[in-house]
């Protein structure tokens, strides 16, 4: 095996993370795609702030502050039909936290200012946060979130960057996708057969090479949400690109300087991120006792909670935005909610 330069900066002493996977796997044989996925992407978000125009991608938080303050206009109305309650504001995954403090702008401007709760792993994004929100409380996972209050809670981009599990077809049947090392090189290879029945009767006829993505960590934690919203009220909303399942196809992506990059090199060092199955997720909820409404595009719910306005308002200044937010990124971003059955139908659905 050859040397791996640590970049500048790395910490000294401590192997890079493509060496340690690199040993791993030669000492222990091929790991599933979603145990690297998650090894690359807990040292990438670790290390870094990966967001904006001198990072590796933009989201539309970062894009135009009327993302955030839509959302939290969206919150304050269902707040305010579910007979104002006492809620909690939950988001996960909130990356320099901008989505959740353009939303407090708008929800305090409706009279509705709910203690807010980070779920968030990534200590350097913390510290982001934590200057934008100081007044947060933060938590490792959805497990420690308050159990006595109704939650909204708001997940933008955060299903995507969850590990998946990859099969892949091979001549006999369904095969779990694995990652091998060779020299340097990681690679996707075939490994050890699903055994029959497991996989939809739908994808039986898929052609050799196709893959198949599940998400078992995101089906967890929609779970786990979903219980709490069925016994303590509130909903969830749900944004990111994706489609409605189960369908043939390789989704992992990687992301390095706003291109996308070969998922299997350099990990830990780009944003590794599958497409969301927006009817996995929402069954999930749904077993749980959850209503859902949508997915829709991210153009119609936007459009529907009045971003013309908003812009209008703004000035030429966001046309720019508008246009991404709704045209550009309208269609592949879809919006899903889910809530207590005895909460009111949110916003932007109809
Ligand atoms: N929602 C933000 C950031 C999206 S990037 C935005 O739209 O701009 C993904 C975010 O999820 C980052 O904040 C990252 O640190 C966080 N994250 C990644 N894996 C996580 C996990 N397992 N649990 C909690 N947060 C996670």
């Amino acid at each position: 095996m050859h040397a791996l330069v640590p970049p500048p900066g790395a910490p000294k002493g401590q192997p890079l993370l493509a060496e340690r996977l690199a040993r791993a796997i030669t000492l222990g044989g091929p790991i599933p795609v979603g145990q690297f996925m998650a090894a690359a992407n807990a040292h990438y978000y670790a290390t870094r702030d990966p967001l904006g125009v001198g990072g590796d991608f933009t989201t539309s938080p970062e894009i135009s502050q009327m993302f955030g303050e839509l959302i939290g206009a969206w919150a304050a109305d269902l707040w305010d039909r579910a007979g104002r309650p006492e809620v909690a504001w939950v988001e996960l995954g909130p990356g320099r936290g901008t989505l959740t403090a353009d939303a407090v702008r708008a929800m305090r401007a409706a009279g509705f200012t709910p203690p807010i709760h980070l779920v968030e792993t990534s200590p350097a994004l913390r510290r982001v946060q934590a200057a934008a929100l100081p007044d947060a409380t933060w938590h490792d996972d959805v497990a420690t979130l308050p159990n006595d209050l109704p939650l909204i809670v708001v997940a933008n981009e955060f299903f995507d960057v969850l590990p998946i599990r990859q099969l892949v077809r091979g001549p006999d049947g369904w095969r779990e996708r694995l990652v091998a090392c060779q020299d340097t090189m990681f690679l996707p290879i075939a490994g050890g057969a699903i055994p029959p029945g497991i996989m939809p009767a739908a994808l039986d006829a898929a052609a050799p090479g196709s893959v198949v993505e599940t998400s078992p960590a995101g089906v967890a934690i929609m779970a786990g949400l979903a219980a709490l919203i069925e016994t303590q009220g509130g909903a969830m909303l749900v944004i990111d690109y994706g489609y409605e399942g189960p369908a043939v196809g390789d989704t992992l992506q990687a992301i390095r300087g706003h291109a996308y990059a070969n998922p299997f090199e350099a990990p830990g060092e780009q944003d590794l991120t599958a497409h969301v199955d927006f009817a996995t997720l929402g069954l999930a909820a749904e077993a749980s006792g959850c209503v859902r409404s949508g997915p829709v595009g991210q153009g119609t719910f936007l459009t529907a909670l009045g971003i013309d306005a908003r812009a209008a308002a703004l000035g030429a200044r966001v046309t720019v935005d508008r246009r991404r937010l709704v045209e550009e990124m309208g269609t592949l971003f879809r919006v899903m909610a889910l809530r207590h059955r005895d909460w009111p139908e949110p916003a932007g659905f109809a």
